[in-house]
């Protein structure tokens, strides 16, 4: 028996995992793991940014968590020596729609306690000679890591402290009991007094192997990008994006300086066929069924029927992708775009058909469950598990 089982071994799972044990050191405890190793899915296929905060409603747990989570990810990264740069991001307005909401944006980051500063066309032409835009702004906290690194140092902190990972188990049901939670994997059954979920793309199939109505649905969105060749890695000395459009704040192309030297551009958000499908001619018929007779995603992909379709017209024609970076970083070609590895992104849907914005948990006497934790979730992972180690003390206390 388990005092504690987590289950998912992605950044949420191994730092919610990580802090358990720090605050039970004596308590035995379990992560489970579909896959042959940690951060196989989401938070090994991102854009690698420590984000700053700027987007955030102010007082919502993302605006929070992002705010903390930026300076603790820091802090883990030099205290396990893991590479990490504090580059600094751009913002870049190109006409005059973007300078108006450029400057709700300049609001939003005093509200959310950043440090930043507004750029004229000469300073931004200044920091960003390929950059062209008619003012910024500049965020100096913002900065870029490998978080499927960051990762890998939780779980063997975990493991160095007397905690179990199991890999290769697939949770395939489970059992909230009175006194335990029995977990079905492939692998075996494991029983535990509380229960973790950190399940990323399959968090609400997780809530319901609970018997739980999770009240939401998880809308995967592939997130596509290119890198550009390596003589074009001294591009840009930030990490560089578009101003977004306020209802679309996900929207939008940006040039992101990775951890390893190279520069992507992207990601989009392409309606994905599948939930862990990474390419665009993945299709899981249960993942398309389950989507397709959703009211909640069907009103959502309703109601943004005219975004979705460009973003999928610019997935298809690598032309359209490269005007949406050109309107700000105009030296770009086609052949500048090679092929990089896609994302997936988790987005829970409501079942009123809202796109839930905030991070999101679901309790139940014995069990812990993550249900939305999009970006910036893994520069708030830290945050995230210090918050789910306070949601298991009320519940071991009750
Ligand atoms: C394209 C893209 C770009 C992003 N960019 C950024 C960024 O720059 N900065 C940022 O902060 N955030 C970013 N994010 C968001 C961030 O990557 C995620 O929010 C974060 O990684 C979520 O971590 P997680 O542990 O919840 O999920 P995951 O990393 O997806 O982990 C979930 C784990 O659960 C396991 N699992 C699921 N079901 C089961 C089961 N039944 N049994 C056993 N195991 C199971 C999975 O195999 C997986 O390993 C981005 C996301 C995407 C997709």
């Amino acid at each position: 028996m388990y005092d504690f089982i987590i289950i998912g071994g992605g950044i949420l799972g191994m730092s919610t995992a990580m802090q358990l044990k720090q605050a039970w050191p004596d308590r035995r405890m379990l992560v489970v793991e579909k896959e042959r190793e940690a951060a196989c899915h989401q938070t090994g296929h991102n854009s690698g940014v420590i984000h700053a905060g700027v987007y955030y409603t102010p007082g919502s747990l993302k605006a929070r968590f992002c705010l903390e989570g930026n300076r603790a990810t820091k802090a883990f990264c030099e205290t396990h020596a893991i590479a990490f740069e504090s580059c600094g991001k751009l913002l870049v307005a190109t006409n005059d729609l973007e300078m108006q909401r450029m400057q709700a944006l300049w609001e939003r980051t005093a509200a959310n306690g950043l440090s930043r500063e507004w750029l004229g066309p000469e300073a931004l032409a200044e920091r960003e000679p390929n950059i062209t835009g008619i003012g910024g702004i500049f965020v100096p906290s913002s900065g870029i890591v490998d978080y499927a690194a960051v990762t890998r140092a939780m779980a063997d902190e975990f493991e160095r402290m007397g905690g179990e990972i199991r890999y290769n188990a697939e949770v395939t049901a489970m059992a909230e009991r009175r006194r335990e939670v029995v977990v079905t994997s492939t692998a075996d059954e494991f029983t535990g007094r509380y229960l973790v979920t950190c399940s990323g793309l399959m968090a609400d199939r997780v809530v319901r192997m609970l018997g739980q109505n999770p009240g939401f649905t998880i809308c995967p969105f592939r997130g596509e990008y290119y890198r550009l060749p390596p003589e074009r890695n001294d591009i840009v000395n930030h990490l560089i994006y578009p101003i977004p459009d306020p209802a679309m704040p996900f929207l939008g192309v940006h040039l992101t300086r990775m951890i390893d030297g190279s520069v992507t551009v992207g990601p989009n958000a392409v309606l994905a066929f599948k939930r862990e499908g990474y390419r665009k001619r993945d299709v899981s018929p249960r993942d398309l069924a389950q989507m397709l007779t959703n009211p909640g995603i069907l009103r959502v992909l309703g109601r943004n029927l005219r975004p979705g379709l460009t973003e999928l017209k610019n997935s298809l024609h690598k032309r359209g992708y490269l005007e949406l970076v050109r309107k700000y970083c105009p030296s770009l070609t086609l052949d500048d775009l090679r092929p990089y590895p896609a994302g997936v992104r988790a987005q829970a849907v409501s079942r009123d058909g809202k796109l839930v914005d905030d991070f999101l948990f679901v309790n139940t006497p014995r069990t812990v469950n993550v249900g939305n934790a999009p970006s910036p979730a893994a520069t708030s992972a830290i945050p995230i598990g210090a918050h789910i180690v306070d949601k298991v003390r009320k519940i071991v206390a009750a």
